[in-house]
């Protein structure tokens, strides 16, 4: 946008310093611009008027067309109100007001037409309306009939006279000063080929629609290039970065046959080989990798993982695996020692609790290349952890990371001396988390994205049911039965402790009272309160089936591999997001022995709840419990990723227009592909509106 729209919000007719101040403030509008993009976020419908007669409980807000019959002042003292009986020819309904009683007398009339808009509630079997708009019935009030928008505002603007309308009269204010200053921000050819209409037209019809069917059209124009710029960034900062880092050559293959040879486990799935062929095209293209490998719990990333380590040590350079958990950690190093040892590979683990000594014999060998592979939790990003030569660093369990501690692992190896910059690891992303395709362009717009969408042969679908707590003995008794046939079971709690919420079934108590109803079987527990050594003693028991049921906290929930456990009971489990229900019902099904997933709850529930429940009752599937997720909790909500600053959107809904989303990155990707640097005549619009977003936003560069 051009200058007009960076001049300052106070210099606005009917602004002045203290609205400013206060705009400032609790809405961050500092300027025009910041206010022409704070869009109502529902219109009321004033095109039509309800008929007395239909008024029912489930209209929000109605408007009337009709005439006051009779004016009292009723009640006294604080009691005292004004009500007005109004008709339409099809019934009756009071208006009444409680405030400016006095005032509202001197301004209707009985006789007089008017129209009425407000909340119809039921009081003594009536209907009556508090606080109704009221205006004149005149020839201009019926021509007028409009969509009203509704902007949101905060309590202490509502004060200062901001509140919807008030916010509605500076955008008129606004946009009547405008005119020429709006910039179209799109090139011709993606207006025409998409049917948008000019920026212009969106940005007066987002705020003072003209009909519904202008509306749409404003939303969608507006909406596509929300998703359009986003979309042409990520994808200009993947080319930038092809471009820009060199990634080191693995073609060597020596160590990887010999583990296909003489020591794999099992049948690769056919979903495993193919992301696997994926990542060694990137190992041998000479550009640096980014990708993201989505894998459904259970789909055998660790595995895939473990043979893109083999690629990258057949070729002298060390690998680096960072999880989560210390407990998470421990399994993989656990998991992959076997392995390491048959194909004589150094492997070692690095964790918060590491002792100094420990961490003085992983830094010598790191140093030197003796170590292969190193396996760890945050502690791997510490700087004082120095690769001779990392070739691969791979996240499990992404979304548990921040964005800037992913970008740490960019710089783990020494500073080459001839370039005076550090060779860049490939990066491999894992998740569990199955990510919706629409969430994943976004926030993952720049990797290249693998999906494992298999699970290894012979997989039973788990079963999940739906328990109200009152059916907690026949549940002991299913546990029981799984237990005599040799089977292991977790019972997770959603808190640790004692909390303010009382009606909490709590970790101990149920622990208690778990011990009590199973005096014949070991029970273990396990919550993030623990000392790692505990926590360690706890989880090998159960891995050895010395203990036979885990009591444990959503520490559980994240990767941990026990085949041999089948049942998964969520107590109080509406009170668990839906990836995390899937996340935890993942730890079971992981042999050929049927397993179950029983979610118990008390008699009430919210709707919300009961959607969850139900979603996770009727799918097993990752993407579709991920879709739901998405629709019930939006996007920022569902991946913790507000710290990313990619979801702030100001009109477009990751949810909701997924359409659009596509839509519009496949524009960005055509314009990018024909004209990587916007230098084109055409495409000058959109170079200039490039520019200008850069100065205010986030720093984009490295994120992985
Ligand atoms: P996740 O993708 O959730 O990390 P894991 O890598 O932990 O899954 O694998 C889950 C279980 O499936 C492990 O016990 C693993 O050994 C086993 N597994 C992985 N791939 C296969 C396969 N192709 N055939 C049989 N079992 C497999
Ligand atoms: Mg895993």
């Amino acid at each position: 946008m051009t200058g007009f729209f960076d001049t300052r919000i106070e210099f606005l007719k009917g602004v002045g310093p203290a609205k400013a101040e206060l705009l400032n403030k609790e809405l961050q509008i500092f300027t025009f611009g910041n206010l022409i993009q704070h869009y109502p976020f529902r219109y009321e419908d004033r095109t039509k008027f309800h008929r007395i007669r239909d008024v029912s409980n489930s209209l929000a807000y109605i408007q009337l067309k009709g005439r006051i019959i009779r004016i009292n002042m009723m009640g006294q003292g604080r009691k005292k109100r004004l009500v007005a009986l109004f008709a339409d020819g099809t019934g009756e309904i009071e208006l009444i007001w409680f405030k400016g009683a006095q005032w509202m007398l001197q301004k209707i009339r009985a006789g007089v037409d008017y129209v009425v808009f407000g909340k119809p509630t039921l009081f003594n079997r009536k209907f009556n309306i508090a606080h109704p708009e009221i205006d004149l019935l005149t020839e201009a009030n019926i021509d007028h009939a409009f969509l009203q928008p509704i902007y949101p505002s905060t309590e202490k603007l509502k004060v200062r006279y901001l509140d919807s309308k008030g916010i509605s009269k500076l955008q008129k204010n606004l946009i009547t000063i405008t005119g020429q200053h709006i910039r179209e921000s799109l090139s011709d050819r993606i207006l025409d080929g998409h049917k948008l209409i000019p920026k212009k037209t969106a940005l007066e019809n987002i705020h003072f629609p003209k009909d519904q069917h202008i509306l749409k059209k404003a939303q969608y124009r507006l909406k596509f290039e929300e998703f359009f710029y986003l979309q042409l960034r990520l994808i200009k900062l993947k080319l930038t970065r092809i471009e820009k880092f060199k990634g080191q050559v693995f073609n060597s293959t020596n160590i990887l046959t010999e583990f296909y040879n003489n020591h794999l486990p099992f049948e690769l799935t056919n979903a495993q080989k193919k992301v696997i062929r994926e990542i060694y095209r990137d190992l041998k293209s000479g550009k640096q990798m980014n990708r993201l490998i989505q894998g459904d719990v259970g789909s055998g990333k660790t595995i895939v993982s473990f043979i893109c380590m083999l690629v990258v040590i057949g070729n002298d350079a060390q690998v680096a695996l960072m999880a989560p958990t210390e407990i998470l950690a421990d399994q993989h190093y656990k998991g992959l020692k076997p392995f390491a040892d048959e194909l004589d590979l150094e492997i070692a683990i690095l964790k918060g609790s590491s002792k100094k000594s420990e961490r003085k014999i992983i830094a010598e060998k790191l140093e030197s290349g003796s170590l292969n592979i190193l396996i760890g939790t945050h502690a791997l990003i510490e700087d004082a952890v120095k690769f001779n030569n990392l070739g691969l660093a791979i996240i499990d369990e992404q979304h548990r990371f921040g964005v800037a501690q992913r970008a740490k692992l960019w710089r783990k190896n020494h500073t080459s001396a001839a370039s005076g910059q550090s060779i860049i690891p490939h990066i491999l992303v894992m998740t569990a988390t199955p990510i919706p395709r629409t969430l994943a362009m976004t926030l993952y717009g720049d990797l290249d994205i693998s999906i494992i969408d298999e699970l290894p042969a012979g997989r039973k679908e788990i079963k999940t049911v739906h328990k109200y707590d009152s059916h907690r003995l026949e549940v002991f008794g299913f546990i029981r039965k799984q237990i005599v046939y040799g089977r292991q079971v977790y019972v997770v709690y959603p808190l640790i402790e004692e909390s303010e919420k009382l009606d909490l079934k709590h970790l101990t108590d149920g622990f208690e009272a778990i011990k009590r109803a199973f005096p014949e079987y070991q029970i273990g527990i396990l919550h993030g309160k623990m000392k790692a050594a505990a926590k360690d003693f706890e989880m090998s028991r159960f891995v050895r089936n010395e203990t036979q049921i885990m009591v444990a906290t959503t520490v559980i929930e994240v990767g941990v591999d026990v085949p041999n456990a089948t049942v998964m009971v969520i107590e109080n489990s509406e009170r668990f997001g839906l990836a995390q229900l899937h996340q935890l019902r993942g730890r079971v099904g992981r042999s050929v022995h049927q397993s179950y997933c029983i979610l118990m709850t008390n008699y009430k529930l919210t709707r919300e709840s009961r959607l969850r429940i139900n979603t996770m009752v009727s799918t097993n599937n990752g993407f579709d419990i991920a879709e739901a997720d998405l629709k019930l909790r939006g996007p920022g909500d569902l991946m913790g990723t507000q710290q990313s600053g990619i979801l702030d959107l100001l009109i477009a809904d990751l949810g909701k227009d997924s359409k659009i989303l596509e839509i519009a990155r496949q524009a960005a990707q055509t314009v990018l592909e024909d004209d990587p640097n916007l230098e084109k005549e055409e495409n000058f619009p959109i170079k200039q509106q490039v520019k200008s977003q850069r100065k205010s936003s986030v720093n984009w560069s490295r994120i992985s």
